[in-house]
């Protein structure tokens, strides 16, 4: 149960407090935020309103504590991730159980992303060490004009607080993404958690809590983002940004000052399938990107383009699948489970409709029950209409049909996102064609678009994110170059 035995401490009644300076603690405001169930649509836990007062509190105290932290040895920075990379997973059942209350995410997800996350903390331990432990030398004679008089040595050095945001989907993953790169680089941490999904990740923090994490290197405060969002984004301690979510995103970098920013933002994927691809692997690739956990994933399927000439075919094996796919409750590990929120699910319905206007073929019947929504394919789906280029993250998918691979190139590349891209054919020259004109941050030949493993690098481009995310570019984006110049005498003797 949420709140209970070891994590007993981290609650004050029947709300969450938030951490700071290494204590669980209330907030002043005497305000709480409500978590809604998405299944039950009604409250299920409750976080504390932090204050702008306790957010300049949180940031000194993660100031001072960084310049510690930034001369503590990387082998004991490694130590101590790995303690609780190991403390997270052994306690994985009672996060995810959070997971399903505050996400409405399947049983069995939620336990993946939890022990998934724990293996993320452990490998950027050890990607750490290494990458960490290496620098760079240089000679100055080799640009012209220059003596072999200067050494030039090169070492990452710590960029100081890193403020983490995570988004609803992936809250405990994609905090951990943050956090554990930025302390092993030497950072420290504010972190503020989604609201839905917050519970979760405080049980998350208190894991590193109990590893035993120098006070006031990891802090996390709640509230409502639209209340706290800006004034922690624009606050002058924060020496860096990594933020997950939706056009948000957009709008922190451009009020953030010079400061580093990892942003990791929406994403329209598109499937191109060729005339000559494995169908049933594609059926199945779109099925599974399309409607696990309900499409509310940055690398779900969004819109498959397929070739007018296997389309009967291939909607057909969708179709069959997607029959098979279960609609329930998380506790049940159903595949659709309900969407995050009303207004979500609203948002939905809205791109059903527009297309049901414009003349789509739906291919099941429009069904949704409070936040429940049936999974949905949508057929002949035209440029004209909005779900055509919008994000639903929901259940929806809409085939567009095309004549030709460049029709497919274009409309990809039409779009305002460009986080990742598929392409199914079983000619490699044609996929090596199609990855190369894809304006996308990665592309997947035969199979859906996915994060991960969490080591390789992952990047939106246009209006999908700021810089390369990946547990390496990830520790490399919180650090900065430093360089220490030898100077030496001039020589005063000739060699030979
Ligand atoms: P969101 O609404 O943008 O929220 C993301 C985070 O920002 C939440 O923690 C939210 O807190 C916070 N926030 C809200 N307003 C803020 C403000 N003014 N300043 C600072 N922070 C603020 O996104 P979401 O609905 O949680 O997540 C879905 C979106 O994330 C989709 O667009 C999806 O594609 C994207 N996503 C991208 C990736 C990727 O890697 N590219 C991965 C996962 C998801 P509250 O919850 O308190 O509002």
């Amino acid at each position: 149960m949420a709140g209970r035995g070891i994590f007993a401490e981290i609650m004050d009644g029947d709300v969450f407090k938030y951490y700071v300076h290494g204590q669980w603690i209330k907030s002043s405001s005497g305000k709480a935020c409500p978590i809604m169930n998405p299944t039950t649509r009604k409250t299920q836990f409750k976080v504390q309103a932090c204050t702008q007062k306790e957010v300049n509190k949180v940031m000194d105290i993660a100031k001072t504590a960084q310049k510690s932290w930034a001369k503590t040895p990387l082998w004991k920075r490694a130590e101590l991730l790995h303690k609780a990379a190991a403390i997270l997973k052994q306690h994985s059942a009672p996060i995810a159980e959070c997971l399903v209350k505050e996400i409405a995410k399947p049983a069995k997800d939620s336990v993946t992303e939890v022990i998934r996350s724990g293996d993320l903390v452990s490998y950027c331990a050890e990607e750490g060490v290494r990458i960490l432990g290496e620098g760079k030398f240089l000679v100055s004679d080799s640009f012209p004009g220059n003596e072999r008089t200067k050494y030039c040595l090169t070492s990452k050095i710590p960029l100081g607080v890193v403020l983490a945001i995570p988004p609803f989907n992936y809250p405990v993953n994609l905090a951990v993404s943050k956090i554990a790169p930025a302390l092993i680089a030497g950072n420290s941490i504010v972190l503020k958690p989604p609201t839905q999904g917050a519970v979760a990740v405080l049980h998350m923090v208190h894991c590193f809590h109990l590893a035993g994490f120098p006070e006031g290197l990891i802090n996390c405060v709640t509230g409502k983002g639209s209340e706290i969002g800006d004034f922690l984004t624009m606050h002058p301690g924060v020496n860096c940004i990594s933020f997950t979510g939706g056009d948000t995103g957009i709008a922190i970098s451009k009020k953030a000052g010079m400061i580093p920013l990892q942003m990791e933002l929406g994403g329209k994927d598109a499937c191109i399938v060729l005339e000559d691809a494995d169908l049933d692997l594609a059926a199945a690739n779109i099925v599974k990107g399309g409607f696990s956990y309900s499409g509310q994933r940055c690398t779900a399927v969004k819109v498959a383009l397929v070739m007018e000439s296997i389309a009967n075919t291939l909607v057909k094996k969708i179709n069959d699948r997607v029959a098979k796919l279960t609609v329930g409750p998380p506790e049940n590990d159903s595949d659709i489970t309900p969407v995050i929120s009303e207004s979500s699910a609203n948002y939905i319905e809205g791109l059903v409709m527009d297309a049901k206007e414009k003349g789509a073929t739906f291919c099941q019947e429009y069904r949704r029950e409070g936040n429940l929504i049936w999974p949905l394919l949508l057929d002949n789906v035209r440029p004209d209409m909005r779900i055509a280029w919008e994000e639903p993250f929901g259940p929806v998918l809409p085939v567009i049909r095309i004549n030709s691979v460049e029709e497919g190139i274009n409309h990809c590349n039409a779009s305002n996102f460009g986080l990742q891209g598929c392409v199914f054919t079983r000619d490699i020259n044609k996929a090596m064609l199609v990855s190369d004109a894809m304006e996308t941050g990665t592309v997947q030949i035969n199979s859906a678009p996915a994060r991960g493993p969490d080591h390789f690098p992952f990047q939106g481009l246009k209006d999908s994110g700021i810089g390369s995310q990946g547990i390496t570019n990830s520790i490399n984006l919180m650090t900065k170059v430093k360089t220490t110049v030898i100077n030496l005498p001039m020589p005063s003797y000739t060699m030979g």
